[in-house]
């Protein structure tokens, strides 16, 4: 596979693995493919592959050889009958991530940066995170046998996250301050490196991340939907989700791209703000705060690539309050049996949301795509449920209680 890593702002390849950002202009840094092989193949030339990450190997610049997986998406695609109706919407389809192997869509990214990192020869790695980051690059480093040091904001993860990164054996490091703030701490590791750098400024982490949109549309049988929407915390989702489309262009496996529209938490939405101006560019915000930890997020490392991602495909950026995040979560666990986190409904309550306001057309196709597992958060789950009911061990008793 021909490719090289390139500036997204100024074009320059950067060489060296340990940079985070362009050495000319300090730009985020992006890889660019050589698709010209990949145009001789049709999507029916992948599909005896299982779904999954490394079905899509044509589309990914790490040699597969040296593949560390755990076997990471193939995740379901649920169509929601009980759902559409009850928002207003012809289709709607949930792309459920907290399927994957730790619960979240990082392990796509991950699969991939970890290979990444054995081909380099890394033998430490490492990443800041709100909680999902971490969970997925301590198993994967566990099962490269790598080094893992996770910075984590204090205080602000989610109970299963936390158990995760410290079951997979990471080194955990609680940083005073927030997610922005753990972010730039580890980069100075990287900087001097003390380790290889896991987040999603990373650039091989989007490119395994491309790999929900190609299973997406393997899975609607390449009927490109009208719109999909995803929460966004540091972008590089959303951003990842656009790539691919961009490469299923440039191939000429589809025709027009989806509306992406991300939804951001009113107590951290940065990036709906610069929408609302029509700007490129975005304001950090200094103290973001949600209850969807895992986009709680004020200074979006891919913020200014998810802003092209939304105006060039005519999509939208829409906040959504915790309440309706809330909402939301529990409808798609009653109504359709579908448990995501907090930050995951952001994307039902999102939908809601442009339903209401008339930016959503009720005869469109809409994709959902739900990043992360419901028990990554159960203190959240458990707040908002009936407590258990006590009884004596009769049928009369339970009867009565259930009535
Ligand atoms: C990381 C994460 C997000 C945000 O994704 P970005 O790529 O940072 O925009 C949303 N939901 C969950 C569950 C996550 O783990
Ligand atoms: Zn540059």
């Amino acid at each position: 596979m021909e490719r090289s890593i390139r500036c997204w702002d100024c074009g320059r390849e950067v060489d060296d693995p340990y940079f985070d950002s362009c050495p000319s202009c300090n730009g985020l840094l992006e890889v660019v493919l050589d698709l010209e092989p990949v145009k001789e193949l049709r999507p029916s030339d992948l599909a005896s592959r299982p779904l999954g990450v490394w079905r899509y190997q044509p589309f990914l610049p790490v040699n597969p050889d040296l593949a560390v997986s755990l076997q990471e998406g193939g995740t379901p695609l649920y169509r929601c009958m009980n759902l559409a109706p009850e928002l207003g919407v012809r289709e709607l389809h949930v792309k459920y991530e907290g399927a994957n192997p730790t619960g979240s869509f990082k392990d796509r990214g991950m699969t991939v940066g970890i290979t990444r990192a054995r081909e380099i020869g890394a033998d430490m790695v490492g990443c800041a995170s709100t909680g999902n980051t971490s969970a997925s690059l301590a198993a994967y480093a566990a099962k490269a046998g790598m080094g893992c040091v996770v910075l984590l904001p204090e205080g602000k993860v989610a109970l299963g996250k936390l158990a995760q990164a410290m079951f997979y054996g990471a080194k955990v490091v609680s940083i005073e301050g927030n997610f922005d703030d753990a972010l730039r701490t580890v980069r100075e590791l990287a900087e001097k490196r003390f380790l290889y750098l896991l987040n999603s400024i990373n650039p091989f982490r989007p490119e395994g991340q491309k790999s929900v949109l190609f299973e997406i549309m393997d899975q609607l049988y390449y009927d490109v939907p009208d719109r999909i929407v995803l929460p966004v915390g540091n972008a590089g989702n959303i951003s990842a989700v656009h790539k691919a489309l961009k490469e299923l262009v440039e191939v000429g496996w589809i025709e027009r791209m989806p509306m992406l529209t991300g939804i951001q938490a009113s107590g951290s939405m940065p990036l709906v703000e610069a929408f609302d101006r029509g700007s490129k560019d975005f304001t950090a915000e200094s103290a973001p705060e949600t209850l969807a930890t895992a986009i709680r997020i004020g200074n979006p490392v891919s913020g200014r690539k998810a802003l092209e991602a939304i105006y060039s495909t005519g999509g939208h950026a829409l906040p959504v309050t915790d309440e309706e995040i809330l909402a939301a979560q529990m409808e798609l666990g009653r109504r359709e049996g579908v448990g995501v986190e907090p930050a995951s409904a952001a994307s039902i309550a999102g939908l809601r949301r442009l339903i209401e306001e008339g930016i959503v057309d009720r005869d469109e196709k809409v994709v959902c795509i739900c990043t992360g597992n419901a028990l990554k958060d159960p203190e959240v789950m458990i707040s908002q449920c009936d407590r258990p009911v006590k009884s004596r061990a009769t049928a009369e008793s339970v009867m009565d209680l259930v009535r």
